[in-house]
């Protein structure tokens, strides 16, 4: 059989490795290391936000924001029920409420249109989160925010460099994060950023990733912080591909128009990625289908590519059917039946920056003879 072609491959090509050595030959490779604050500076310029505050992960950066804003406990964040169990999860840890809002049929993101139904006395917050390379549709998100007094957190882990209605994605809202997990547009091995434009919310922020001691007295605290600290190599290698972060995009993009273009005839099984919506050209963070007009779900389709050497991921889980929140009675009676289909017929298929113009096109030669 040929090779197996994985659903992620990372592009580590240009500075990564000389950036790293400089971090080993220099010793500096905790988080106190210059390559921390010059990667922090880099993400606030490209995102256009004044602060930057690295993080160890993209599920560490949404708790950081999430604690930072001091909602008060119990008050209830508004979230898409068609995402990660991050965004969920850094709300209820914080003490308060997750609400969510189901997605839309074409571009699998928050129907901002179910959004206000959901805004009672409680709401404190909105969290958006772009999905697979689409934009939120953030107009009205920002607008609803303003007319009931909410923050918005924005959770931009999947569109480095995108922007909606051209404007940079990580720059909406109070707060906004990203992830630089291995499959994202930019990747170092583990690792995730805050980023606002409120002086004091990054304050709050640097002390939540540091255990909160005292500036005064080292050791003591009157919070509860975190280790959620970026080592310098971590950062070093988010330097390098930021240098990159261009090419990254065009990559992806190239991939996403090639499947769209090459996959045309499994339209009648495959609803795929959409290429642009009024407000965001899509990025094709991954390239996502959903089938249609069969039986199979995505389980079965992903062990047919598996079997044909291709990896696949499925989508993602729907919050109000997490079983550990369901457990903590939270959702109970809770349908989006959007996000419950196209979790149960949608995967994506090899995606990564790695990917070679000759393992697209097995991808896609695959992809037909098995589903149109
Ligand atoms: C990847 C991702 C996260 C979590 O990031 P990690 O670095 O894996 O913790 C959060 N939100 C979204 C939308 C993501 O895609």
């Amino acid at each position: 059989m040929d090779q197996f072609i994985p659903i992620n491959e990372p592009l580590l090509g240009g500075n990564e490795k000389k950036y790293l050595c400089e971090c080993i030959d220099s010793g500096w490779i905790s988080s106190e290391g210059p390559y921390v604050e010059r990667f922090e500076k880099g993400m606030a310029v490209y995102t256009g936000r004044k602060y930057g505050i690295a993080v160890s992960s993209g599920t560490s950066a949404l708790e950081t924001a999430v604690q930072a804003l001091e909602l008060p406990k119990g008050s209830e964040v508004i979230l898409p029920a068609f995402t990660i169990i991050s965004c969920a999860q850094a709300v209820v840890k914080a003490g308060l409420v997750p609400v969510v809002v189901d997605c839309m049929e074409d571009t699998w993101n928050m129907d901002v249109s179910q959004i206000e139904e959901k805004i009672t006395e409680k709401t404190a917050a909105i969290m958006a989160v772009h999905i697979y390379g689409i934009t939120v549709d953030m107009d009205p998100v920002l607008l609803l925010a303003r007319k009931y007094g909410l923050k918005v957190i924005e959770d931009a882990a999947q569109a480095h460099g995108q922007t909606y209605k051209g404007k940079r994605c990580g720059s909406f809202g109070d707060v906004s994060i990203f992830s630089f997990y291995p499959n994202k547009l930019i990747a170092c091995g583990e690792g995730g950023m805050v980023l606002t434009d409120d002086a004091k919310l990054a304050d709050r922020c640097r002390k939540i990733r540091n255990l909160c001691f005292l500036p005064e007295r080292r050791f003591v605290h009157e919070e509860l912080g975190s280790n959620f600290r970026m080592t310098n190599m971590q950062a070093a290698i988010g330097c390098a591909q930021l240098e990159r972060i261009e090419e990254a995009i065009l990559k992806k993009r190239e991939i996403g128009r090639f499947y769209k273009e090459h996959l045309k005839q499994a339209e009648g099984v495959l609803c795929q990625s959409v290429e642009r919506t009024e407000y965001c050209d899509n990025i094709y963070w991954v390239y996502g289908v959903v089938l249609e007009h069969t039986k199979m779900d995505a389980g079965q389709a992903m062990e047919k590519l598996r079997k044909r050497g291709i990896g696949t991921r499925p989508f993602f889980y729907p919050i109000q059917k997490q079983p550990v929140f369901l457990k903590m009675g939270l959702f109970q009676g809770e349908a989006c039946p959007v996000s419950e289909k196209i979790a149960e017929k949608g995967f994506y298929i090899p995606s990564g920056l790695g990917l070679t113009e000759e393992k697209m096109q097995k991808v896609a030669q695959v992809m037909l003879e098995e589903f149109s």
